[in-house]
């Protein structure tokens, strides 16, 4: 493995298992110090106990608070702070008409207000590292329109706004910020769904097959590397062409 990350500290949100993980192994391989942090803190420390120099840490996105006390904590532990990848999410999938105030709340605080938090306690740090700041956040075709999913749909749309603007605002730092936007990927998330539903929406992937973890992975691993120095403000769709069938972007 080419060690792209060799020196570089990253903190991934909600990496104690799924997309999390593989981004957090990922980085790990190529050379980064990882901060696995995640709500469930035993979770986050088993993940980190297999990343060479990566250690766990508990924290709920959506407190401002708990997430700028862990990242100026790696701040001090690790000495340095490269790379922030906002990726915890939730889904809590109803139309409209039966979805409660509550379940939208919920999705807008973790989704949306949650990478707002991340960069907020992130931003002096990666403003410090300069040319290797990154922050790449998980957006998700959703953001493009699904059925049933309007709180979702709506936070990831608001991941994409808040991305192309703060790549401006940090551009000048030769810090870059960017999102992924991935399809239909084999997690937790998505096995919560009858296994038709699954089936059908495999079959409308045009690479024939749903995403794994470490797809998403690698679309991160190049973000945050030297080799997208000149990537910002940008949308990395991870999809398997599941949104090109669809006739978006
Ligand atoms: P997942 O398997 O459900 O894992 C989500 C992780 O985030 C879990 O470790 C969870 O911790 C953590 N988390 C949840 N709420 C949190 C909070 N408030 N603070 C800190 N951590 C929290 O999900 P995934 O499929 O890996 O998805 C990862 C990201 O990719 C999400 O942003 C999701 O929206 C996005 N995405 C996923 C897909 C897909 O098909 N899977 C597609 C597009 C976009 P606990 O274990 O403690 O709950």
């Amino acid at each position: 493995m080419n060690l792209r990350l060799n020196g570089r500290v990253a903190l991934v949100t909600g990496s104690g298992r799924g997309i999390g993980a593989a981004i957090a192994r990922r980085l790990a391989a190529e050379g980064a110090a990882v901060a696995v942090v995640d709500l469930d803190r035993d979770d986050a420390v088993r993940t980190a106990a297999d990343l060479p120099g990566s250690r766990g840490y508990g924290a709920d996105v959506a407190d401002l608070d708990q997430l700028r006390s862990v990242v100026d904590r790696v701040h001090e532990e690790f000495g340095r702070f490269d790379i922030l990848v906002n990726n915890a999410g939730i889904t809590r999938d109803r139309t409209l008409r039966k979805m409660e105030a509550a379940e939208w709340d919920e999705v807008i605080r973790i989704n949306l207000t949650g990478v707002w938090n991340g960069c907020k306690a992130a931003q002096p740090h990666l403003l410090e590292a300069g040319p290797t700041g990154r922050i790449i956040s998980l957006s998700s075709t959703s953001y493009l329109g699904n059925f049933g999913q309007v709180n979702y749909a709506a936070s990831k749309a608001g991941v994409v706004g808040l991305t192309r603007t703060l790549a401006l605002e940090m551009a000048r730092a030769g810090v870059t910020v960017n999102a992924i936007a991935p399809g239909f990927i084999d997690t937790a998330m998505t096995r919560a769904m009858p296994a038709e539903v699954f089936n059908r929406v495999v079959a409308s992937v045009p690479l024939g097959r749903p995403g794994q973890p470490e797809d998403v992975a690698a679309a991160a691993a190049f973000l945050a590397s030297d080799d997208a120095a000149y990537v910002t403000g940008q949308v990395v769709f991870v999809c398997g062409g599941y949104s090109v069938g669809a006739g978006h972007p």
